[in-house]
């Protein structure tokens, strides 16, 4: 356990500092809504918040400004977010600061998700090129069928509170490329993240010439989210948080026929076989499992383990458990920051009391430590729990560092227990068995939207999709062919014969 802190009132210097740099005007974004660090629980600012006015206007200057975007070729707007990716390279640090200040991640975590912006930026100028079509076999003779795909419109983005910067730029460096404009509503914990994000592109935005208009912010709760997800204007809503958000929102959408893309809840799990190099199966779990102090969607919350090695890997997890350094995220050497706030604490504590009650018993962990210091920051050790069944408590989504530990005897048993859980999003299988590997993989193996081999189930590249089934809601962000999300696509048939063949041999006049 680490005790150096800084005090409040250095991490809020440090604060203004990093906004200041990034360009921030902190008088004009001054109000009376507190921000806490949840590193010392402290108030590091007052910020202005947003009414239902400034939503609606923000979603029409950005129907507006889609208008003009929508015309403009996609490698020039593809500019825009090639500036945005130097911008952020340059003020990765500043950023970084305010992602540790507002969630309490380590400073190599909150550089790291820095980093993933500027690396979706880099794809996203290239995808700029690439925003293709096919060209089909028509049947009838003279005809040329071909696939167009156009801007889509605004994307509303909403955004949690555990990523503050690098799903809204998964979603906006893909939707302007794609000749969309954006309306961004942020968690409520990270206000600051939001602001300073905002003024990176408003300064790209500049630089380069870009039309006004493009992109807003809009600070506020639920509120102002249900708002944008009702507004007829808003073509596509991407929203990433809970699967209770999702659960409210996804009627809303589909009821105005609007589009949507869900980024929700995970639970995810990881197998290891009976042939798995133990080593790296512990690194991958510990970093999983207790990483960004088990807040992140991709965090690893099952452990399905062969009831033959389950004396030798667990004792070692727990072991390991011991050595993480838990203090504030930005000291040296931190491994494990603090919980984002009360609730997420009261909700660990009463996760653990419903696993035993079902059963389980606490191998380690658990307990809040550096409470007579820091008595209104939440700091948590993590804590591994062995589980008799996956059970209720097992098969929902704790947003704090808990590791249940589950047994199997057939691979056929782990992989049911992998699926058996109402979130799809990441999965894991430590093994140096290929055929059980490929297993896994297989259409008959895991039923995530990751599937991972002899690595865990957080830490995913900008390259591929990201996203999950079932209760995570379906939604694809990020590589591969993500950027289909963000506009529609258009059938053409040209006929250059002469003649009017009607397809299917129908005859008419
Ligand atoms: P949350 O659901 O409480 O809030 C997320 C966002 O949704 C916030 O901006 C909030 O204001 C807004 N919101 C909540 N209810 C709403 C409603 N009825 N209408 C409109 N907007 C609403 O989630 P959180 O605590 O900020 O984040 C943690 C959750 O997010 C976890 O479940 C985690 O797994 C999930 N998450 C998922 C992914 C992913 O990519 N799948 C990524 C990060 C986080």
């Amino acid at each position: 356990m680490s005790t150096e802190f800084p005090s409040t009132t250095e991490i809020a210097d440090d604060v203004q500092r990093a906004l200041k740099a990034i360009g921030v005007d902190t008088e004009a974004i001054a109000g009376d809504v507190e921000v806490r660090t949840p590193i010392t629980g402290g108030v590091i600012f007052s910020v202005r918040t947003q009414t239902a006015d400034d939503l609606d206007a923000a979603v029409a200057a950005a129907a507006e400004a889609f208008t003009v975007w929508r015309e403009v070729p996609a490698p020039v707007r593809g500019q825009l977010i090639k500036r945005w990716g130097e911008l952020l390279t340059e003020h990765k640090a500043d950023l970084g600061t305010l992602v540790s200040a507002e969630v309490g991640k380590i400073t190599s975590e909150a550089l790291g998700e820095v980093q993933e912006m500027i690396d979706i930026c880099d794809l996203a100028v290239g995808q700029s090129r690439q925003l293709f079509g096919k060209t089909i076999s028509s049947e009838r003779p003279g005809h040329r069928l071909a696939e167009s795909w156009h801007p889509l419109g605004v994307v509303g983005v909403i955004s949690a509170f555990n990523f503050p910067v690098a799903v809204y730029s998964w979603n906006t460096a893909l939707a302007l490329i794609a000749g969309d404009t954006v309306v961004w509503k942020p968690a409520e914990p990270t206000p600051l993240c939001s602001l300073a994000t905002d003024a990176l592109l408003a300064r790209a935005a500049t630089d380069v010439g870009a039309p006004a208009g493009l992109h807003h912010v809009v600070l506020g709760g639920r509120e102002i989210g249900q708002r944008l997800v009702e507004d007829t204007r808003v073509a596509l809503v991407s929203a990433t948080g809970s699967v209770r958000m999702g659960r409210e929102i996804a009627p809303l959408i589909a009821g105005r026929f609007g589009r949507a893309l869900l980024e929700l809840g995970g639970n995810n799990a990881a197998i290891v076989a009976p042939s798995a190099d133990l080593d790296l199966a512990l690194r991958g779990i510990v970093f999983a499992a207790a990483g960004t102090a088990g807040q992140r969607c991709t965090t690893l919350r099952r452990l399905i383990v062969h009831r033959s090695i389950v004396d030798q890997l667990v004792p070692r997890i727990v072991d390991a458990y011991g050595t993480l350094s838990i203090g504030s995220p930005t000291t040296d050497g931190t491994l494990v920051g603090p919980l984002i706030n009360e609730a997420s604490f009261n909700a660990q504590q009463a996760a653990l009391a419903a696993a035993v009650e079902q059963g389980g018993t606490v191998l380690c962990g658990g307990d809040r430590v550096l409470a007579d210091e820091h008595p209104n920051a939440y700091y948590v050790q993590p804590a591994v729990v062995s589980m008799p069944a996956q059970s209720e408590i097992v098969q929902a989504e704790t947003f704090a560092p808990i590791l249940y530990v589950l047994t199997y005897d057939t691979l056929d048993e782990a992989i049911a227990l992998n699926n058996g859980v109402p979130q799809g999003l990441s999965s894991a299988i430590f093994t140096t068995n290929q055929i059980e590997a490929e297993r896994f993989t297989s259409a008959s193996g895991s039923d995530c939207g990751i599937v991972n081999v002899n690595i865990g189930t957080s830490g995913a590249e900008i390259g591929g999709a990201f996203g999950g089934e079932k209760a995570t809601g379906g939604g694809r962000e990020s590589g591969a062919d993500s950027w289909k999300a963000y506009m529609r696509q258009a059938t053409n048939t040209i006929n250059y014969s002469g003649q009017l063949p009607l397809a299917q041999g129908v005859e008419f006049i």
